[in-house]
C-alpha cells in the first residue's frame, strides 16, 4: 500500500521524503528541460528557449516520463545526494533547489496554492515559448540564450 504524503512535507530536509514525496516536490514549471550551454571557460550556465524533445510545451510535463531515460539517456536524474553537484545548474525557482538551500516554497508553488495551475498563472513555468530541438541546430541554440534569471 502507499503511504500518503504528511502534511507539509516540503518543509522536511530533502534527505527524509519518502520517494512519492520527493516526486511531489516538483512545481511542474518545465524548466529544468531547457537545454543549457555551459561557457568552457567560465563554466557559466546559461539556460535557452529550446527544449528536450520530450517535454510538451502546454504542459510542461515529460510526455515518458517513468521511462524517459530510455529516449533521453542524458536526463538528469534528481536525488538527495546529487543535489550538491546539481543545485548550481538548476533554476533558481526549482523547488529542489530551494529547499536544498534551506528557503521555502514560493506562493505559487502547486503544494503552497492546492492548484497546479499557479505555477502557469503566474508565469513561472515555460508553457507556450519553448522550441523543441528538433526544430533547431544545435549549433544555433546560441541564438536562443534566455538573458534573465530562470
Ligand atoms: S525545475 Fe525543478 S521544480 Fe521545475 S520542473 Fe524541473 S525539477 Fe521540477
Ligand atoms: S527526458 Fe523528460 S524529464 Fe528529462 S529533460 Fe526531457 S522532457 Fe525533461
Amino acid at each position: 500500500m502507499t503511504k500518503p504524503l504528511r502534511p507539509e512535507f516540503w518543509t522536511l530536509p530533502l534527505d527524509r521524503l519518502t520517494p512519492p514525496e520527493w516526486e511531489a516536490l516538483c512545481d511542474g514549471c518545465g524548466k529544468c528541460c531547457l537545454n543549457k550551454l555551459e561557457d568552457e571557460e567560465t563554466g557559466e550556465v546559461v539556460f535557452t528557449s529550446v527544449a528536450c524533445r520530450l517535454l510538451d510545451g502546454e504542459t510542461c510535463r515529460c510526455a515518458q516520463y517513468d521511462i524517459r531515460l530510455q529516449f533521453v539517456p542524458e536526463c538528469i536524474v534528481l536525488k538527495p545526494e546529487t543535489m550538491r553537484d546539481i543545485a548550481y545548474f538548476m533554476p533558481a525557482s526549482c523547488a529542489y533547489r530551494l529547499r536544498y538551500e534551506g528557503k521555502p516554497l514560493h506562493d505559487w508553488h502547486p503544494l503552497i496554492s492546492g492548484d497546479p495551475e499557479t505555477v502557469h498563472d503566474a508565469g513561472i513555468s515555460v508553457r507556450g515559448w519553448t522550441t523543441p530541438e528538433f526544430e533547431v541546430d544545435e549549433d544555433d541554440w546560441e541564438d536562443y540564450v534566455i538573458e534573465e534569471e530562470l
